[in-house]
């Protein structure tokens, strides 16, 4: 089943306005809370349940007629999930296999095509937002979200900046037709609770010098160090999405958890989403490695006044106390240059930016070493965040 948010006012399809925080008719301007939304809608999902019923009692049999396209709410009564087989009598692998499915726009009719993964997209022919409610729904329903509180507009210019900035870039890719595919998308977010307990040992040396005479002595006094540390660290997040990259996911922290929100559909209308791809089981080794990196790195912090702090041993062990299922804004931008493919990405809530510049051939020798060394220093500054 797929729905559009249909404008009470004029059946316009609504999109969430990133500014106001609320749902938007383009076509007259009327504004609703999201809850309103969602509240119209399940109002009329019931009475169009009730038609259909009441259309079955009487035996027409007929539930395209069933006019569910009052106002808003819109539920199509005639889409279809069906997987597309290859078509070619080419032997394929698993790998090759995509499980696509059809839906029919319930504003135009048209047929919208999507990958198994799809959660809200947009039709094709008419543009309309479309959500796509099984994978929103029963299992596949996040818990919470964060909004997107950035326009479009912000994305777009940020990354102009930042290719201007690049003095790597040749002038031929700033042009405006390699802009155009700017997405925003919810991606999927598996956030996980830790609890630690670290037991850190090492050799601390003190270094003392010394000149007696003719001679310069130099004294290393050697410490047991012992360290033992229980660190709670809560919603450490990894993307779900096999679609995104995972080190520019990583890159796009800190989101501010506290302006996340219960998970409501309509939040959705008028961005892409994704469902997950992964569980949480099947992403727990990415995040353990993660956490075991904070807890170390914690123990290690707090021994000072060494001049070298040699590790002898340590033994991290982690209980996970909790994981949830979100959603989190991301403005991508696809471009293309001399037929290789980049991204650009921006987080939606605080409009920090990643990206990888094409880069021109002269200038690379020089400047690859300098943009490691920051994609170092980003990575080393979350670290050191605890
Ligand atoms: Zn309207
Ligand atoms: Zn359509």
């Amino acid at each position: 089943m797929i729905l559009t948010y249909k404008c009470p006012g004029c059946a316009g399809a609504m999109n969430f306005n990133e500014t106001t925080g609320k749902m938007e008719c383009p076509f007259c301007g009327r504004a609703e809370t999201v809850e309103t939304m969602q509240q119209l809608y399940l109002e009329e999902e019931a009475k169009a349940e009730a038609a259909a019923a009441a259309a079955g009692e009487m035996e027409t049999g007929h539930i395209d007629t069933v006019n569910i396209d009052v106002g808003m709410g819109a539920v199509d009564s005639v889409s279809a999930a069906t997987s597309i087989e290859h078509t070619d009598d080419r032997p394929h692998t698993e790998e090759e296999q995509i499980d696509l499915r059809v839906y029919t726009c319930s504003s135009c009719g048209g047929e919208i095509l999507t990958d198994d993964v799809t959660a809200a997209t947009f039709c094709s022919y008419c543009g309309n937002p479309t959500l796509i409610a099984e994978q929103l729904t029963g299992q596949k329903r996040p818990s919470r979200l964060i909004p997107f509180m950035i326009q479009k507009d912000k994305a777009v210019e940020a990354f102009r900046e930042w290719t201007h900035k690049g003095i790597l870039t040749p002038s031929t890719f700033r042009s405006k037709t390699n802009l155009e595919k700017t997405v925003g998308i919810y991606v999927p977010f598996w956030l996980f609770d830790y609890g630690v307990l670290v037991n850190y040992q090492a050799d601390g040396q003190i270094i003392t010098h010394e000149i007696r005479g003719e001679y310069r002595l130099t004294h290393t006094d050697h410490y047991d160090v012992h360290r033992k540390i229980h660190a709670e660290y809560d919603m450490v997040p990894a993307d779900a999405s096999k679609e995104m990259d995972d080190h520019m996911m990583d890159c796009l922290e800190p989101f501010n958890y506290s302006a996340m929100k219960q998970f409501e559909m309509p939040y959705l209308s008028g961005f892409y989403a994704e469902k997950n791809s992964y569980t949480d089981e099947e992403m727990a080794p990415r995040v353990k490695t993660r956490v075991a990196q904070y807890g170390e790195a914690h123990a290690r912090g707090t021994i000072r006044g060494y001049a070298n702090v040699i590790t002898k041993g340590k033994d991290i062990r982690m209980s996970l106390k909790k994981t949830e299922y979100v959603l989190l804004p991301v403005w991508i931008i696809n471009y293309e240059y001399k037929g290789e493919h980049y991204r650009f990405a921006m987080n939606g809530q605080t409009g920090k930016t990643v990206g990888v510049l094409p880069v021109s051939k002269a200038k690379a020798g020089i400047m690859f070493g300098s943009i490691m060394a920051v994609i170092w220093g980003l990575l080393t500054a979350f670290g050191g965040v605890f």
